[in-house]
């Protein structure tokens, strides 16, 4: 069936009686949006300095600025840019993980931060597991996008499109992703409120992987694109710290 495709963020105004224009932002998907408006414009007057950034959540409108007319002659013209998270969040540093699988599970790491091959210049980590080992919250929040209806996957960048993958928002607006996880794959749903230990996926080998593993990454969104974030773990039940590749890791949360 054939049907219009809405755009995930639409920008519009309303006109009012005195010949203002409001200028808003709509948010048509289902996660949270970084919208920045910026407007050019003559014969006209801005209410606030331009250009704006707003996070807009999931279905709502937000007001942004009024362009009112202080001549007979004016025109406008405004752009935007989005992204979908929070651009503005900062990582609390503060934080510590939890591993990513239940108590008493032990697991080695194949690929730690910034290392070859794929993951040079990014904090990301990849435990080495069989296909359907269950999957549990590094962190308390907030299930923010869920992929699970891919079955394939291969050591090349164009399997990146068939990873399956669960991303958590956080309290600070930073951002777990979980991939690789098998099809059907995710034990949670987009808007859930889960805390750390949660089981919330099943791992798999989707997407752009080499075999069975978890990769594991915190991030903040920034409009140049994600930001991983070098967060720490506990190594066990009395160690902080940033799991090493080689090193196997036991989960001692209780
Ligand atoms: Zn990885």
């Amino acid at each position: 069936m054939a049907a219009a495709q809405k755009k995930d963020v639409e920008v519009y105004h309303e006109q009012h009686e005195d010949g203002s224009l409001k200028i808003y932002a709509r948010n048509n998907t289902e996660v949270l949006q970084s919208v920045q408006i910026e407007a050019t414009f003559k014969g006209m007057e801005s209410s606030d300095k331009l250009p704006i950034l707003k996070t807009v959540p999931p279905g709502e409108s937000i007001y942004y600025f009024s362009l009112k007319p202080v001549k007979n002659a004016y025109s406008y013209n405004y752009q935007f840019t989005y992204i979908k998270g929070d651009v503005t969040a900062v990582h609390n540093d503060d934080v510590v993980y939890y591993l990513p699988y239940s108590q008493g599970q032990s697991f080695i790491v194949d690929q730690g931060y910034n290392e070859t091959p794929t993951h040079m210049d990014q904090f990301a980590l990849d435990f080495h597991m069989d296909e359907g080992t269950e999957i549990s919250a590094i962190r308390d929040g907030i299930v923010f996008e869920v992929v699970e209806n891919n079955n394939k996957g291969c050591p090349r960048q164009d399997c990146s499109k068939f990873n399956n993958y669960v991303l958590v928002l956080h309290e600070d607006g930073s951002i777990a992703d979980y991939s690789h996880l098998e099809k059907n794959g995710a034990l949670v749903e987009v808007g859930d409120i889960i805390s750390a230990g949660d089981p919330i996926g099943i791992s798999g080998s989707t997407g752009y992987a080499s075999g069975p593993h978890l990769h594991l990454e915190v991030y903040v969104m920034r409009f140049t694109g994600q930001q991983s974030v070098k967060a720490e773990y506990y190594l066990d039940k009395n160690t902080v710290g940033i799991p090493k590749s080689g090193k196997k890791y036991t989960q001692e949360m209780d």
